[in-house]
């Protein structure tokens, strides 16, 4: 079934619910948004093309064009390609050229990087806002597409460990099961709440939308199009009950500035975090603050928000118990999901062993666009192998250890060194480097380089270097020049001896 049901679903039981806002306005309705995205479908249609099967990207920071967009492309049958707006275009380019969408809608700020990024001959590139824009909307509305659970909804790029984008391959089907478990796991969402967009809508805040379309939240986007705690705290407070997901790192920022403002939170439902680990700490500090109103949930694009929940009711339970290992854990196997540990050659581990988390259920993606090779490896048995690290209890909560040591999570965004360390190979006096991440108080970690260069090499050298390579927020903040590299009797760089090293060096250094 069509993920656009759930909104012609709102829009019929009650059409006049707010759907689309822009900071305290309301912009459209749900029977208003149904009938522009209907229209929409329209002109994607005999425009550009767009049948079930094919593709349409979306290079925009956070607006309410975002929203019709996507619920257009379903309409249509088509699959979004939502593309993190803070990419280098070389990143956007080669995106745009694996995806091969028909059509690529971008934002005033972001259309000259995707210029840059040369989309594909194929691929249209329509400006939102613009005349040509509002003329795809004079299109008859089309019936919704029939398509099947197995039908592409969202091909999700994740940066993968090899330095290129996988393209998870989001269905319909994995949608609609993360949709009922949220529902039963993660949050009680009453009808004609908000849910609030201050993370991105190309990956963290993005895959809310389904779950509260289907009980008619309202969709709020923040006049600045991102994450301003001042803007928050006023949002929360006009709209009321408001949900919205945060990375631990946005918690943190609105928690200081609750406590620097004497503020408690008033219009706030529920935070639900996740993306990285939270700490304990900051987590206990949370709750003071803003009261018993954090849930969590642990997924990756690759099982959309699902493999694991501990929800409001639980925090407050565990909180009130002193069960501060619950406090710790990433909660419990949401219920469409089974999980269980395993050690390298895939062999089950018993309670309290660590090893890799796998996952399996209708929410796991079916494998990665147009790679095969990495879909054997990561799904290919039926079980996603996540590539972190954790122990289940014998109640079943899971408590992540590490994640698979090389993805750096900085800010909630996800930073593979193995990208970072293509590019800077790329300069001429580097010899040899890895790339790892420090723990760092604000950003959870930061982006160090450990260089082997040619005499005399200078940090701001290599940071202009970056800049021109990839994103400006996968940029070390750190160059530390060293003759040689740590390594293991194979000739394998050591990252863990490298961090500790690192480690040391800033304790003594801070003592
Ligand atoms: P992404 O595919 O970009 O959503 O990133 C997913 C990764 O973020 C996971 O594989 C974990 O390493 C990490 N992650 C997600 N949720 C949590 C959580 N609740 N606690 C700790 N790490 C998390």
């Amino acid at each position: 079934m069509n993920l656009a049901h759930l909104f012609l679903r709102t829009a019929r039981r009650d059409g006049e619910a707010p759907a689309v806002g822009l900071g305290t306005r309301t912009l459209w309705t749900y029977r208003q948004l149904v009938d522009r995205a209907a229209r929409l479908a329209g002109g994607l249609r005999s425009r550009f093309g767009c049948e079930p099967g094919e593709r349409v990207a979306i290079v925009m920071e956070n607006r309410p064009e975002y929203l019709e967009i996507e619920l257009a492309t379903w309409w249509a049958g088509a699959a979004i390609v939502p593309i993190n707006a803070k990419l280098h275009p070389k990143e956007l380019g080669w995106i745009l050229g694996h995806a091969e969408p028909r059509v690529c809608f971008v934002s005033e700020k972001l259309a000259d990087a995707v210029a840059e990024a040369d989309p594909p001959a194929s691929c249209r590139v329509v400006e939102a806002a613009t005349v040509e824009y509002a003329d795809l909307f004079e299109e008859a509305a089309p019936a919704m597409a029939e398509v099947g659970p197995d039908a592409l909804a969202w091909l999700f790029y994740t940066s993968g460990t090899t330095g290129r984008p996988k393209g998870a391959m989001i269905t319909h089907g994995n949608l609609r099961a993360m949709t009922y478990a949220y529902h039963i796991d993660v949050d009680e969402v009453a009808p004609r709440s908000a849910l609030l967009h201050a993370a991105p809508l190309s990956h963290g805040s993005g895959c809310y939308v389904s779950p509260h379309a289907a009980v008619g939240s309202c969709h709020v986007v923040p006049e600045t199009g991102g994450f301003d705690e001042a803007e928050v705290f006023e949002l929360w407070r006009a709209w009321g009950r408001v949900h919205m997901f945060a990375a631990p790192t946005m918690v943190k920022r609105l928690v200081r500035h609750a406590k620097a403002k004497g503020l408690a939170g008033e219009g706030l439902a529920t935070i639900v975090y996740g993306g990285a680990p939270m700490y304990l700490a900051d987590l206990e500090e949370a709750h003071g603050v803003l009261g018993f109103r954090l849930a969590q949930l642990y997924g990756q694009g690759e099982s959309p928000m699902c493999i694991t929940a501990l929800s409001r009711r639980e925090h407050e339970a565990a909180a009130r118990a002193g069960r501060r290992d619950i406090l710790q854990s990433a909660g419990t196997a949401q219920i469409v999901v089974e999980v269980a540990i395993a050690d390298e050659e895939g062999r089950r581990l018993s309670p309290g062993a660590v090893g890799e988390v796998l996952a399996r259920g209708p929410s796991v993606v079916p494998g990665y666009w147009r790679d095969p090779e990495a879909t054997r490896r990561t799904m290919g048995d039926g079980w996603l192998r996540t590539g972190d690290l954790g122990a289940l209890d014998e109640q079943g909560y899971l408590t992540l250890k590490d994640r698979s040591k090389d993805l750096i999570i900085s800010g909630g965004a996800n930073i593979y060194p193995r990208e970072v360390e293509e590019a800077l190979l790329t300069h001429p006096k580097v010899k040899e480097v890895s790339v790892v991440g420090l723990p760092d108080p604000e950003w959870g970690e930061r982006v160090v380089a450990c260089v082997v260069a040619e005499p005399g090499t200078r940090a701001d050298e290599l940071d202009a270097h970056c800049l021109r390579e990839i994103a400006r927020f996968k940029r070390p903040r750190r160059y530390v020049f060293l003759d040689s590299l740590p390594k293991s009797a194979y000739g394998k760089i050591l990252k863990r001896e490298l961090r500790d090293r690192l480690a040391r060096e800033a304790a003594s250094e801070g003592s």
